[in-house]
């Protein structure tokens, strides 16, 4: 036999014993994967949905005269947006009313097209819109609309409002607030008990950030539907985002310190700890992304 054939079969009887032997165990090793997505309906509320794809999440509001949708989080997968669609008319077959983008980040807003074709305004920060005009990205659409401090959508007895509260993680992110609910979609600002990532950090907005917290936490709201699933799937509190800001207040502090004693980028980047936050999750993994991003602020002015 060619030795890739040999390969072959001996990986098909190793997979059969595999599956044979994972068959007879009653209890399993390893936690069963997650399902690739899951629509939960939000407790304590009438019609509000979390549709998760993989590892980001859109929250989706059902009501009789429409749906709206926000984020497609179908970034080099546009089977989630068609996927997330189908959840969405096992609920209802009321029209998809508008499709509102938390930020311009394609992770999270491409794959528009479906919702698009379905009759949805899409409705974006104005500066979302700018930037996604300018960076006309593969499978995202730009928006029809753009809101710039505040704007109210009122659909079939449901009011959703749209808060800009300032530059954050990006500089065009929307706060959506259900007042009646008193629950937030808020993306990638807030951590939920972790030290942001890398990712978050990135192209991020330090001290601006803070306000934007602040500003968040000056409105009416007590749970937070985060843009990727937390542990458990749990929601956001004030506490997480109280929590966020001191943590983002006491890092922008030390390093400012750090900077101005000549330690930025190196060595502070490995050298400074923030031991009342080693609680957090990811804290040994991310602290030194923020330390390197707040050194680029206080550091360069960049
Ligand atoms: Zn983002």
């Amino acid at each position: 036999m060619h030795p890739c054939c040999l390969f072959a079969a001996s990986a098909v009887s190793s997979f059969v014993l595999v599956a044979q032997s994972a068959h007879a165990q009653t209890q399993p090793t390893t936690p069963a994967q997650p399902p690739m997505f899951a629509t939960t309906k939000v407790e304590g509320t009438d019609n509000v949905y979390v549709f998760r794809y993989q590892n980001h999440q859109s929250m989706f509001v059902v009501t009789p005269a429409g749906v709206i949708v926000t984020d497609p989080i179908s970034y080099g997968r546009p089977q989630a947006a068609t996927t997330y669609i189908d959840e969405i008319r096992k609920i209802t077959q009321a029209p998809i009313r508008y499709l509102i983008y938390s930020h311009h980040h394609y992770d999270h807003i491409a794959g528009g097209k479906p919702f698009k074709e379905a009759g949805a305004v899409i409705i974006a920060h104005k500066r979302a819109k700018e930037r996604l005009e300018a960076l006309q990205g593969l499978d995202v659409v730009i928006p029809d609309e753009a809101v710039d401090e505040k704007r109210t959508i009122e659909l079939g007895g449901t009011a959703l409002q749209l808060h800009y509260t300032g530059r954050n993680h990006s500089d065009s992110s929307l706060v959506m607030l259900l007042p009646k609910e008193r629950i937030i979609f808020a993306v990638d600002f807030n951590s939920l008990g972790a030290v942001p990532s890398r990712l978050a950090v990135n192209d991020s907005y330090p001290v601006e950030w803070e306000v934007s917290l602040k500003r968040t936490l000056a409105l009416d709201w007590e749970r937070q539907i985060p843009g990727h699933p937390a542990p458990g799937g749990r929601l956001g509190t004030r506490q997480d985002m109280e929590q966020q800001l001191a943590f983002m207040t006491d890092l922008s502090a030390e390093v400012k310190k750090a900077s101005e004693g000549g330690k930025c980028f190196s060595p502070a980047d490995t050298e400074l700890k923030l031991p009342q936050y080693s609680q957090l999750q990811n804290y040994e993994q991310n602290l030194s992304w923020n330390v390197h991003r707040w050194c680029g602020y206080w550091g360069r002015g960049i």
